[in-house]
């Protein structure tokens, strides 16, 4: 099993889930006290999310990309970037690495299409929901993008998701909200929802969405532990 290299902390939260769901298919697969081989780089999503709001976007790449650079030097076989939204500058990273990097929203489409899906809706931060890079990128493994949720819904899913998801905090309000924007883009036409931010699986899931839910960060550790397999 190739160790696995992970750029973390965006935010904390989703570092976790990430190293949950690596050594919980490891069990699922090789059973006993198995678990996955996993360096992480933990950024400080505080410097992080101000590179964000002030749209020091190359600043965020370069940092990512020492990142991943630090992981490879220290042993890592294949990187994963534990963020939907980070990889709107997954460019730089994936120069700088001579290693394998697993997009996820390349694993994601993929999953997607191989399920038969049509018409995903796509939920995260307004980053990954209003900007083209995420769309784009989708459309381009997928044939088509995903469809977003109205702009008061997407201010809803973002503010949450900053104040709340990142820091591991679930409400009763926050997941009755989400849930009922899923029942929206059902009605809408959506056949399932992309959770496209890697702790929105804190609050949506199989058994309280209206749609087949798509969990990114699940999905990315799957494609990742099968190429650690490979
Ligand atoms: N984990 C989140 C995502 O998947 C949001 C945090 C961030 O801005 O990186 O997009």
């Amino acid at each position: 099993m190739k160790t696995i290299g992970i750029i973390g902390g965006m935010g904390p939260a989703s570092t976790m889930i990430y190293y949950e769901t690596l050594c919980e298919i490891a069990r699922a697969r090789s059973g006993g006290n198995a678990s996955a081989r996993v360096i992480i780089d933990a950024l400080d999503f505080g410097e992080v999310q101000a590179l964000q709001q002030s749209g020091n976007w190359d600043e965020a790449g370069q940092q990512l990309a020492d990142s991943a650079l630090r992981l490879e030097r220290a042993g890592a076989e294949l990187v994963l970037l534990a963020t939907n939204t980070m990889h709107k500058v997954a460019a730089p990273l994936q120069q700088a690495l001579s290693v394998p990097f697993i997009h996820i929203i390349d694993a994601t489409a993929a999953r997607l299409r191989a399920e038969g899906r049509h018409v995903p809706a796509l939920l995260g931060t307004s980053y990954t929901m209003e900007e083209p890079f995420y769309p784009d990128h989708f459309a381009s493994t997928f044939g088509a993008p995903p469809v977003v949720p109205e702009p008061a819904e997407r201010d809803d899913i973002h503010r949450i998701i900053f104040d709340d998801l990142v820091k591991g905090v679930v409400t009763p309000e926050t997941t009755r909200r989400y849930v009922d924007i899923v029942r929206a883009l059902a009605a809408r036409g959506a056949d399932s929802v992309i959770l496209g931010c890697t702790e929105i699986g804190l609050v949506l899931n199989a058994a309280n969405s209206p749609l087949p839910v798509y969990d990114s960060a699940r999905i990315h550790c799957e494609e990742a532990m099968r190429v650690a397999a490979a």
